[in-house]
């Protein structure tokens, strides 16, 4: 009886070790999974002409901080991969994106990108290619595309204000804007640029569960917001965070939005 007793008093302490070992493991996961930073860029040039605005050297030395403190700048389609497959990523991975397809990005952010060998995904609205002037043209497009480190997907047709569409439009009137939106942008892209797009970049960072439902009906694999966080496997797909990056947000400031958790 009392062989007996202890035993099943050993096999009870045995088990409770197993069991806080297994929720201590549990937890230090949990608290180990570092976010993966998505850097949105817009414009660039030799002064900051407005909040949108990175000026080119800034951009560089942002480059220069990702390689000499042991970042990898990978393609998003490789994270977006990693989210759906829980495929490890390279420790301290961080994405570089661009909203818009200004020029700048291919007088100033193409070079810079080919001289640190950095992936880019570029997110186009087609109407205002080879149209704005502020915009790049088709046959730039297809230069950046043509290098392998340039990505191009969808930005929809000619960045609507979904909020205040909303609200002038009827229903239906509405929705279909939404689809056209939605699925104009990716045809063009796709048959123009003989491009597989399935990413979509939320104009002004405007989204909501309408809309998430619509991209994806449309084909959309996984949608990007502007938020001031990393992304987390727990992150819904439809809406990944992105750091919207200005100007001032160089040395420390720089620093402490990568880390930031
Ligand atoms: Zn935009």
């Amino acid at each position: 009886m009392r062989v007996k007793g202890s035993l099943a008093l050993m096999t009870v302490a045995i088990a409770a070790v197993i069991l806080i070992t297994v929720s201590v493991a549990a937890a230090s996961t949990a608290k180990s999974e570092t976010g993966v930073p998505i850097l949105l860029y817009h414009r660039f040039g030799p002064v900051v002409a407005d909040s949108m605005t990175i000026t080119t050297a800034g951009f560089e030395s942002h480059l220069k901080y990702l390689r000499q403190n042991g970042y990898t700048v990978i393609p998003l389609r490789q994270l977006i991969d990693s989210l759906k497959s829980k495929k490890p990523l390279p420790a301290h991975s961080v994405v570089i994106v661009a909203d818009d397809a200004h020029k700048s990005v291919y007088t100033d952010m193409f070079p810079l990108a080919r001289k640190y060998n950095v992936p880019v995904t570029l997110f186009v609205y087609p109407s205002a290619i080879s149209n704005a002037s502020y915009a790049m043209t088709w046959n730039q497009l297809k230069e950046v595309k043509e290098t392998g480190l340039f990505d191009l997907q969808s930005h929809t047709y000619w960045h609507p204000n979904f909020k205040r569409e909303k609200k002038k439009l009827d229903q239906k009137e509405y929705e279909k804007l939404v689809e056209t939106q939605l699925k104009k942008a990716k045809d063009k892209l796709e048959k123009d640029l003989n491009a597989k797009v399935d990413l979509l970049a939320w104009p002004f960072g405007i989204y909501d569960e309408y809309l998430m439902g619509k991209a994806s009906e449309a084909g959309y694999i996984a949608a990007f917001s502007i938020e001031r966080r990393p992304v987390r496997s727990t992150d819904n797909m439809m809406s990944l965070p992105r750091f919207l990056i200005e100007n001032s947000n160089q040395g420390k400031s720089f620093e402490r939005l990568l880390t930031e958790n």
